[in-house]
């Protein structure tokens, strides 16, 4: 049998590219995980700058392996994308999320909002506002304590159609928070003509504040920004002190980062959410 996969390995390699060849195993063994529902999500805090007080929680995906490894995102939501595994794997994200705050909200801790990020795929689909009315009508979930995150990519195409999603996802109460801003095509059109309530400033600005000037021209234009048209404006990526100095100083809203918490397993987040409360 080893000789077999070896020379199985060998068939492949000779045909396919290194890279083809890696994202075939991991499509394999994608659809087995899926099928199995072997994925995790962890959850990362999200808090008021000025208090320190908890506003929201992110959910975000991991796939651990049998070896005791953790594949993280990055290294496999592209190629769920490009294989077409993405609708299930994120409708489980989706369901999974939702479940678990509503448990959460259950067990009696405060109620917050889940962030859920959103493939440009799933976004396009065109049954996404009834998925989503469905999700929270089963698991019991209110729409406010329900947010997606979407790129400023997924807003570019046709206008009518995504503020037509939007408005849809906007009618059955969920919250809107565009991610990684400024790194896409920003258009501030976009922030007047879909109804937006978050900016989540991309860490590749957040990281080099106080001390770069071009970053710390970009931060607190986006945090201007966003308090004029009344958005909340959120920094990704905190981890030092003196961001979070800087943050405070500009008039940011929320922070999340390593500074606060990195994104933990479900039952050390409650613990943490738990001490913080009290
Ligand atoms: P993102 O949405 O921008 O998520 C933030 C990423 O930064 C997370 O990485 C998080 O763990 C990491 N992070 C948080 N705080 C800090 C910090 O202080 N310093 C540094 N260096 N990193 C920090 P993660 O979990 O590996 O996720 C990477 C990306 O994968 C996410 O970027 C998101 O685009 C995508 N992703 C994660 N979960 C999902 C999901 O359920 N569905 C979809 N479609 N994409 C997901
Ligand atoms: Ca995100
Ligand atoms: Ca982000
Ligand atoms: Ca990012």
């Amino acid at each position: 049998a080893k000789e077999r996969g070896r020379s199985n390995y060998q068939f492949f390699n000779e045909r396919l590219s290194e890279a083809a060849f890696h994202a075939l195993t991991v499509e394999t063994r994608l659809r087995d995980a899926i099928r199995r529902e072997q994925f995790v999500l962890h959850y990362q805090p999200q808090v008021r700058v000025d208090t320190g007080a908890v506003t929201g929680i992110e959910a975000l995906i991991r796939w651990p392996q049998e070896d005791g490894t953790t594949v993280l995102p990055n290294d496999f939501i592209p190629i769920a994308e490009q294989r077409g595994l993405i609708m299930p794997i994120g409708a489980w994200v989706l369901r999974q999320a939702c479940r678990q705050n509503r448990l959460w909200q259950m067990s009696g801790l405060p109620k917050l909002p889940m962030a859920v990020n959103l493939s440009a795929i799933q976004f396009k689909q065109k049954n996404l506002v009834s998925v989503v009315e469905q999700v929270l009508a089963e698991t019991g979930l209110e729409p406010q304590y329900l947010e997606f995150e979407l790129t400023e990519s997924m807003l570019l195409e046709d206008m009518t159609a995504i503020a037509k999603t939007l408005e849809g996802l906007k009618a059955l109460g969920v919250q809107l928070a565009i991610d990684d801003f400024g790194t896409g095509h920003s258009s501030l059109m976009h922030l007047k003509r879909f109804p937006i309530d978050k900016l989540k400033i991309d860490r590749t600005f957040v990281q080099d504040v106080p001390g770069d000037p071009d970053d710390v021209a970009i931060t607190a234009a986006i945090i201007d920004l966003a308090r004029n048209m009344g958005i909340t404006s959120i920094a990704e990526g905190v981890e030092k002190p003196e961001q979070l100095a800087f943050l405070r100083l500009r008039g940011c809203e929320e922070m999340q980062g390593y500074l606060v918490s990195e994104a933990l397993p479900a039952e050390a987040m409650a613990r943490w959410l738990a001490r913080r409360r009290g």
